[in-house]
């Protein structure tokens, strides 16, 4: 049995405890200095420590991680960006298991102990990227917890042939599939979602769909996606990611929205981007509509932009939404971790006995000092392995 004993370590930033491990499993959690038991020791040095972050919106398959610098030269819309990876992804090697494990490991690196990713499936690549994300996190040994979304990225009725192609990633073990506005890009959001949830409803599988359309366009199909969620018997197996609309809609149309979201169990999934608008995450909150943060790509063709460190990205949630109270800050925490469990299918991800151990260890005083300086990770255990230490990998 491999164990291991991390000593003096601060839980969310309360009082000291030792953490036993055991076979990838958090046995234990005893005040400090009362842990016994044989296994190699790591001194927590009284450091904060919280479960391992959940990325629930990444794109693993597409960054240029680890290449040398690639300027971005696309135009900037949707549609821009969309073309203009189609047209340069293969000259970076896009999709390719040395990228993908390097986005991996960077993600481990700050945390990220689990992540949700959206892998795109096309007629250019087919099911190729679905394979290349399985190989990058077997060869991180599960280090980090991957959990695939098939996804559309350049459209599905346009594109004759990928609903096909949806439906095999989702035989060969997708957890779900995705979508892509279906009004702007397929231009016939009656037949992309009814194509997704029939797919869904036959296969088993959940949806998540990206949703960049803003205003009435975009609760269009907020309305069309409820409805059939609700007719599929899909209560809790689908995403909306994105979901612009929802923070430019009149509170009136939000609030009524909300309550038919709630019904239908549908989660909302967001890299909380600058100059979007504020979700009303409080309301959201209040009906039980899970929300989970993600990075989205980074450093890709699409974007620039992103190192995939989960705290910054709950700095940004924090920053969008003006939050200013220790509890408000220590709830944007909160969804980058233990909120995030839901969109990875974890149950019970905490620092409590039976928990996969997946614990980061950071030099704050508190959650939110961890919050708005997002320090260097002192460790990270994942599965039970100690992985990082001070900031570097050591797998
Ligand atoms: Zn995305």
């Amino acid at each position: 049995m491999t164990s291991l004993i991390l000593t003096n370590v601060r839980p969310w930033g309360a009082d000291p405890v030792d953490v036993a491990i055991a076979d990838g499993l958090i046995a234990d959690v005893v005040p400090t200095g009362t842990a016994d038991g044989a296994g190699e020791r790591v001194d927590g040095r009284g450091l904060l420590a919280l479960p391992g972050f959940v990325n629930a919106h990444a794109h693993v398959d597409k960054s240029w991680w680890g290449q040398p610098w690639v300027s971005y030269d696309g135009e900037a819309t949707t549609q821009g960006r969309i073309a203009h990876e189609r047209a340069e992804r293969d000259k970076h090697g896009i999709p390719s298991t040395a990228s993908t494990i390097a986005v991996l490991r960077e993600f481990l690196r700050h945390g990220t102990t689990a992540t949700r990713t959206h892998v795109d499936i096309d007629l250019g690549v087919g099911l190729r990227g679905i394979e290349t994300v399985r190989e990058a996190a077997a060869a991180l040994d599960g280090a980090v917890e991957v959990e695939i979304v098939a996804f559309p990225q350049d459209g599905v009725m346009r594109r004759p042939g990928v609903l096909e192609l949806l439906d095999q990633a989702a035989a060969v073990g997708a957890t779900s599939i995705g979508g892509i506005d279906p009004a702007s890009i397929d231009r016939d959001p009656v037949a992309q979602l009814d194509g997704l949830f029939e797919i869904a409803e036959r296969r088993g599988v959940g949806i998540d769909i990206h949703l960049h359309d803003g205003g009435e366009l975009g609760a269009f199909q907020y309305e069309l996606i409820i409805d059939r969620t609700l007719r599929a018997g899909l209560q809790g197996k689908v995403t909306i990611s994105h979901g612009f609309a929802l923070g430019e809609l009149p509170a009136q149309r939000q609030a009524e929205l909300l309550v038919q979201f709630a019904d239908a169990g549908i989660s909302w999934a967001t890299v909380a981007p600058v100059r979007s608008a504020p979700l009303p995450w409080r309301a959201m909150r209040d009906c039980g509509i899970p929300i989970g943060l993600g990075t989205d790509g980074i450093r890709d063709l699409w974007s620039p932009y992103g190192d995939g460190d989960m705290l910054r990205i709950a700095l940004g949630f924090a920053r969008l939404h003006g939050l200013r109270t220790d509890d408000d800050l220590a709830y944007a925490i909160k969804l980058a971790t233990t909120d995030g469990a839901r969109f990875v299918h974890r149950a019970g991800l905490d620092l409590v006995p039976g928990a996969r151990a997946d614990i980061v260890l950071l030099d704050a005083e508190n959650l939110p000092d961890a919050l708005m300086r997002a320090p260097r990770r002192q460790a990270v255990i994942a599965g039970g392995r100690l992985v990082v230490r001070d900031g570097e990998l050591l797998i």
